[in-house]
């Protein structure tokens, strides 16, 4: 064990079980069913754990490929080669050990997933900020950044508010949503008095991550965030991603797992309405006026289908009131903008894989496909060429793709001058508002996995959970929570989950 983790470890930041209820049976009795609408990370996470225990479970899926907002589709170019385009390269950070549990189920070495090498941030302004090779473990991970990060001199650290600053150690899963759910992330963030580059580069490149505009994002979840990835997290800021495209990689692996166990995944198909059943259960009718029905529903869609569904779904609104009123405050964030650029020329070879990108109008990050992914390397060894994506995101509304991946293009040539000069090949842009908003204020009505309606539960990042976790980890969280509901209710036993620690290390433990 390295000094970091041994101090960590001392100080309680480690990663804890929460334990699995062990007192029921192995498997459900035969002939309970469920359906899972929506086949991203918190439907697929949801449906394996139910299908390993005997429930036989279908997953309605709107898209023609499961996977979600971590999809990934064919793309073929005009030389004819055919590339596989992923709806957005993804980090897999290393305290992801729901979603890590779920892919072991494919692949129990996780030989899927490689470090990537480093985690620096750019700017036009300032010397870069390199985050990945910091000691994996709070303190001295927090230590060795205010030591090496030039963008934290002590002399200027003087004039930060260090009230302000304890907050952001003293993570507690009600107060700080008490204390400070009402506030802007944008109004913790000046209340720190950081120097300016301090918060360019160490703070707004980390909340852009979460796809809301400061401004419209509530304090304690950015606080909540800081501890899950930094402050209390006990292994490290550094992340692994797949070689291979998401749905080699991913999903095709999980839907065999799936089916091993008896499960069905039905894709193309678009759920519309959602009606309780006189005697028990549910009937889901879909698009192509497919009618599916069973004991239990997992709705696992990304929130703006969710109100969708719930408002062409009357009777589901009148039997289940609370979740309608929280359904009806559940906001969506801004849209996203994703470019994959096919380049005819390659950027220096020193160019990181990952980068993330401060104060830039548009760019958030980019992603250097062709020394990450084996299909995109070929075509670009071929072609002696790149494959780069860029992403925003949190944009302005109403901005066509094009425009705004032409505006990373330019964006990313300000800070690194060989892009200019390479021709464009190919883009394929698009823009989307899929993510959840977190509003300041919004945390009380947020819906949880358990709802108002009898065998009904929700999963997804935007659900909320007690338990330390966002983006693809909370949506693999929430899924395994949405089973170990129907599992404790047919008598099963349910399925362990791991965590960080629950608290900040400054949090005052009251009640425990
Ligand atoms: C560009 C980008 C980069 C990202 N990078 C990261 C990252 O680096 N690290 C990280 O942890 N997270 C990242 N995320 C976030 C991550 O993708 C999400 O948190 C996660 O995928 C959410 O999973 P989910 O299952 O909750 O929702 P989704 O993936 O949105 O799945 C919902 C599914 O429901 C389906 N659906 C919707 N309506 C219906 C209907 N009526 N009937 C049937 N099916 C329906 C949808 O088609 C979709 O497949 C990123 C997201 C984007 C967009």
């Amino acid at each position: 064990m390295g000094l970091s983790r041994a101090v960590g470890r001392l100080l309680g930041v480690r990663s804890e079980l929460v334990p699995a209820d062990q007192a029921g049976t192995d498997h459900v009795a035969a002939g309970t069913d469920a359906l899972v609408v929506g086949g991203g990370i918190a439907g697929m996470s949801a449906a394996i754990v139910l299908a390993e225990r005997g429930v036989r479970v279908t997953v309605l899926e709107r898209a023609a490929q499961l996977g979600g907002r971590l999809a990934s589709w064919p793309e073929t170019l005009d030389d004819g080669t055919v590339q596989p385009v992923d709806h957005g390269f993804h980090a897999f950070f290393r305290q992801y050990y729901n979603w890590r549990a779920i892919l072991r189920r494919a692949d129990p070495a996780l030989r899927m997933l490689h470090p990537v090498d480093g985690y620096p941030v750019w700017s036009a302004r300032w010397p870069t900020e390199e985050f990945g090779r910091l000691p994996t473990t709070p303190p001295l991970s927090l230590l060795a950044l205010l030591l090496r990060s030039p963008s934290l001199r002590l002399r200027e650290l003087r004039t930060m508010d260090r009230q302000a600053a304890l907050q952001l150690l003293a993570y507690h899963p009600d107060r700080t949503y008490a204390e400070l759910d009402r506030r802007t992330a944008a109004d913790l963030l000046d209340s720190l008095r950081l120097p300016d580059r301090a918060r360019a580069m160490l703070f707004e490149v980390f909340s852009h991550s979460f796809f809301n505009h400061e401004r419209d994002m509530s304090a304690a979840e950015l606080v909540a965030n800081f501890h899950f990835y930094f402050l209390g997290n006990p292994e490290g800021l550094g992340f692994d991603a797949p070689d291979l495209d998401y749905d080699t990689a991913i999903w095709q692996p999980l839907l065999e797992q799936l089916r091993r166990h008896g499960g069905r995944v039905v894709t193309g198909d678009e759920a519309r309405t959602i009606t309780p059943r006189r005697a028990n259960g549910w009937q889901v009718r879909c698009a192509s006026g497919a009618a599916h029905t069973a004991r239990y529903v997992v709705l696992a869609v990304d929130p703006p289908a969710l109100r969708t569904l719930l408002t062409d779904s009357p009777r589901l609104a009148e039997s289940a009131p609370t979740l309608a009123d929280q359904i009806d405050g559940l906001g969506v964030g801004p849209p996203y903008a994703v470019a994959r650029l096919w380049l005819g020329g390659d950027v220096a070879p020193d160019r990181p894989v990952f980068s993330g990108v401060s104060r830039q109008p548009t760019l958030d990050s980019v992603t250097l496909y062709h020394r990450l992914e084996q299909q995109a390397r070929r075509w670009a060894q071929r072609s002696r060429g790149a494959v780069l994506e860029l992403h925003a995101y949190a944009c302005p509304e109403q901005t066509p793709a094009e425009v705004l991946a032409e505006r990373m293009r330019t964006e990313l040539a300000a800070l690194w001058p060989e892009v200019a000069d390479l021709p464009v090949v190919r883009t394929q842009a698009r823009v989307q508002a899929q993510a959840p908003a977190f509003a300041p204020g919004a945390a009380a009505s947020r819906p949880g996995v358990t709802t108002d309606a009898d065998g009904l539960f929700l999963a997804g990042d935007g659900i909320g959970t007690d338990l330390p976790s966002a983006l693809m980890e909370r949506a693999a969280v929430t899924g395994i929570l949405a089973a170990n509901h129907i599992l404790r209710r047919e008598g099963a036993a349910t399925e362990p989950l791991r965590t960080i620690r629950r608290y900040g290390l400054l949090a005052h433990r009251s009640g425990e």
